[in-house]
């Protein structure tokens, strides 16, 4: 069979959730035995969001294989328990930055270089790499930005071309539109998707399915209405109506046979019936938690939901493997103090700290280690937060008043946190830290041994700097484990506290990994934790 390629495209507002539709859209193809990857083309000009503020643009997810990505990738992993790469997020960046070096080359040579036929082929060429793989069955391309935007002309136009190169059974068109409800006139008003179509088909492009995201049930006459002036059958418009947990959107999806629809355009109508039975399963422990404990996410971008994303996932999957509940209480680093931070901290099951680049917010980070590393609340640093416990255990465990993280002050004397040696020369930014997975051997006896249970693991990382090994015999001495570390290069990846009942700190980002059907190891005993620490205050 050859591939089949969904688009999937947004029109009327932003924001709507296309990660969302393409990745449940994906989960339930998947459960009806057919490979499924999903991609992300996002119309800047930026190579990869690694650049990029968490402010601008949520968090920046990492890949298995150290692409830095946008956090759609996230979902995608997460609903489909599968690891994305590098080639599933494509930027206009990214076309560019091939086209220009190609004809520097002189890949063009006599030939004017434009958007059509150049910059759309090479556009094309990557919207169908993944399909040439052989390795999945459906490729969901997932176009960032609002039709109508300048910047995104180009994906649509190439995907225009798409339609009509690839036979009709392979192609297909999701539109995702708003339907917004008027409560003055007590109405759910079509006309936003009826231009929102119109400016697709200006572009050539007729979607096939209308997903229509809704505050209130879309009727039969809407549903008509929408059709009718759209060009699409009634059955193909769809009612996506907001949920209570972006998980239940594929069972949603399934209720409205997207999938069927799908389906029949293919020409797949001998696919199983879809298995959902273990993402069910995980709904049902989301839904009946019979505890509730409250965690601290401290970290300074915490204004913005979106810039913690597979923290906040990760904590969802734990709470539902824990059968309890976490409210994650997201504390802002910079406006911790030494006068507010036990108030601020004191009803606290757990306390993470977040990661993160740069000054602002550090002494805060700090401080909320102190708290928890002296009271005994189940702690779990990651990244950045990691370097600030061992940096807070330098200076008030070990007494060296002055430990900092070559980051922020390159000439303290205490440098328990440095750059990596290969980083000392590196000048360019983009696409240099150390990405991706790498493995880590864990001592036994060690809490992290007893929470994965195995002695080798790899995850993800994302950094420049790491704990400085000059420190690392002090740091033991004085009662802070390292407990894993890299088999072929000896760099620190895990620190814990034994004294403590649960103190640990990883260099890596073990959000990146976890899912609803393989919550993260370490984020679900830290939950478990927390809920012990909760229990024993309630006595
Ligand atoms: N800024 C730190 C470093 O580069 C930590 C990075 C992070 O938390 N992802 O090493």
């Amino acid at each position: 069979m050859s591939a089949k390629y969904v688009f999937v495209t947004g029109g009327v507002v932003s924001s709507l959730g296309k990660g969302i539709i393409s990745s449940s859209l994906a989960k339930l193809l998947q459960s009806r035995n057919l490979r499924v990857t999903i991609q992300k083309f996002d119309p800047y000009l930026n190579v990869d969001p690694g650049t990029l503020n968490p402010y601008e643009h949520g968090e920046c997810f990492v890949t298995e294989d150290g692409a830095e990505t946008d956090l759609d990738l996230g979902h995608y992993e997460r609903f489909l328990n599968i690891y994305t790469s590098r080639a599933n997020n494509v930027t206009t960046g990214k076309i560019y930055r091939t086209v220009i070096d190609k004809e520097r080359q002189g890949a063009y040579l006599g030939k004017t270089v434009q958007i059509i036929p150049h910059i759309t082929d090479e556009i094309k060429r990557r919207m169908l790499l993944l399909g040439k793989s052989g390795q999945y069955d459906v490729i969901i391309t997932e176009i960032g930005g609002t039709v109508g935007d300048i910047e995104s002309l180009p994906f649509i136009e190439a995907m225009r071309q798409l339609q009509w190169e690839l036979p009709d059974e392979d192609c297909l068109v999701i539109h995702l539109t708003l339907v917004p409800y008027l409560s003055a006139a007590k109405e759910l008003k079509s006309k936003p998707t009826q231009h929102s179509v119109k400016l697709l088909q200006q572009d050539g492009v007729q979607p096939d399915i209308l997903i229509c995201r809704t505050e209130h049930k879309l009727s039969m006459e809407l549903r008509k209405k929408l059709a009718l002036f759209c060009n699409v059958r009634p059955n193909a418009v769809i009612e996506s109506i907001d949920a209570d947990t972006i998980y239940k959107v594929p069972l949603m999806m399934r209720d409205e046979k997207l999938d069927e629809i799908v389906l029949e355009k293919f020409g797949l109508n001998d696919t199983p019936e879809p298995d959902l039975e273990g993402w069910k399963a995980f709904l049902d422990r989301l839904a009946h938690p019979e505890a509730n404990i409250t965690v601290a996410l401290v970290g300074k971008y915490v204004e913005l939901q979106d810039a913690y994303k597979s923290i906040l996932e990760a904590f969802i999957h734990a709470g539902a493997a824990n059968r309890c509940k976490v409210k994650v209480v997201p504390i802002h680093s910079e406006y911790l103090t030494e006068d507010n931070v036990e108030e601020k901290l004191a009803g606290m099951d757990g306390i993470l700290i977040a990661p993160g680049f740069g000054e602002r917010g550090l002494e805060g980070k700090i401080k909320a280690v102190r708290y928890a590393r002296e009271k005994g609340v189940p702690f779990f640093g990651i990244c950045l937060g990691m370097q600030m416990a061992v940096v807070e255990f330098a200076r008030n465990v070990l007494g060296l008043k002055d430990a900092m993280s070559t980051e922020v002050e390159a000439n303290t004397a205490n440098p328990v946190i440095d750059l990596m040696a290969d980083q000392k020369t590196t000048t360019v930014k983009g696409g240099t830290m150390r990405l991706g997975a790498y493995k880590c051997q864990i001592e036994e006896g060690s809490l992290a041994y007893r929470i994965y249970g195995k002695p080798l693991i790899s995850e993800r990382h994302r950094h420049r700097y790491e704990l400085n090994n000059d420190y690392v015999a002090r740091l033991n001495e004085a009662g802070m484990r390292t407990s894993g570390r890299n088999p072929e290069t000896g760099l620190v990846e895990i620190v814990e506290i034994p004294e403590h009942p649960f103190f640990i700190g990883v260099q890596f980002h073990p959000e990146y990994k976890s899912t609803p059907e393989n919550p993260q190891p370490i984020f679900v005993a830290f939950v478990k934790a927390a809920l012990e620490y909760n229990k024993s205050r309630q006595k």
